[in-house]
């Protein structure tokens, strides 16, 4: 089994958390994360330091594409985030911060073994481009769906959207809290799998989010963490939107 996170964005409390269940699960070989390590929340360095150690392979986010190229297409709150972690990691005091920028700039975008890619938005646009439920429904952009289904071999395994859930060949989405326990995936069909989001879920259930694949089936795994911890940490530092703590309740 191997274990897939993603989107961690600072928040320690959250990466801890997820660390500690999937060593209490038992069985996962190696963990993938799928970037975004940091970004909107108070610990990057922690959780680059953390997550280095953690993962067999860390993908560049756009977030971390954004530290090292520029903030380019950012909200005002993300930009400001972005500006405060690379000051952050330049003056750690431990100096490990000025490491972890070097480390960021050799990550790579793709990842391949058998017949599954990882990469953090998309096969087609590793960074940046994002697959959306809205891309399933009518009025969608045409072919979009189509393109990105013909760019990965099987199974793309993403992040990005903080949304979990999978995409299917006929251009369906099931959201995670739909997929149940265990979804198969060995009928020889395409999948594309969003991992969701450990540090900031979107999907309006709070809990840090990650997802086991067992080489035959997807599980969807959601784990409580001290949210108070992470979002008074984001309440104390001036550079970073209260938005960015009260979302986290609301998981929004
Ligand atoms: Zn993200």
């Amino acid at each position: 089994m191997i274990a897939l996170i993603s989107d961690i964005h600072g928040n320690l409390p959250a990466l801890e958390a997820v660390l500690l269940d999937i060593e209490r699960l038992g069985g996962v070989s190696a963990i993938y994360c799928l970037g975004d390590v940091v970004g909107y929340g108070p610990q990057p360095a922690e959780c680059l330091d953390l997550c280095a150690r953690a993962s067999k392979l860390m993908l560049l986010g756009n977030h971390e594409h954004a530290l090292i190229y520029g903030a380019y297409g950012f909200t005002a709150v993300a930009r400001r985030a972005i500006e405060w972690t690379r000051q952050a990691l330049e003056r750690h005091p431990s100096r490990q911060g000025r490491a972890m920028l070097d480390l960021l700039e050799t990550l790579p975008t793709c990842h391949l073994f058998d017949e599954v890619m990882l990469v953090h938005g998309s096969p087609r646009d590793h960074v940046m481009e994002y697959v959306l439920e809205s891309d399933t429904w009518d009025g969608a952009e045409p072919g979009k769906l189509e393109g990105i289904f013909a760019a990965f071999p099987r199974l793309c395994f993403v992040g990005h959207t903080h949304r979990p859930g999978i995409f299917t060949e006929d251009q369906c989405f099931l959201a995670s809290d739909e997929v149940g326990d265990g979804f198969d995936v060995s009928d020889g069909a395409k999948y594309l799998i969003n991992v969701g989001s450990v540090g900031q879920p979107r999907d309006k259930d709070p809990r840090a989010c990650y997802t086991v694949f067992s080489g035959t089936a997807i599980y969807y795994r959601r784990v409580a963490y001290d949210i108070d911890h992470t979002a008074s940490l984001i309440r104390e530092n001036p550079r970073l939107s209260e938005r960015l703590a009260s979302r986290l309740y609301k998981g929004e």
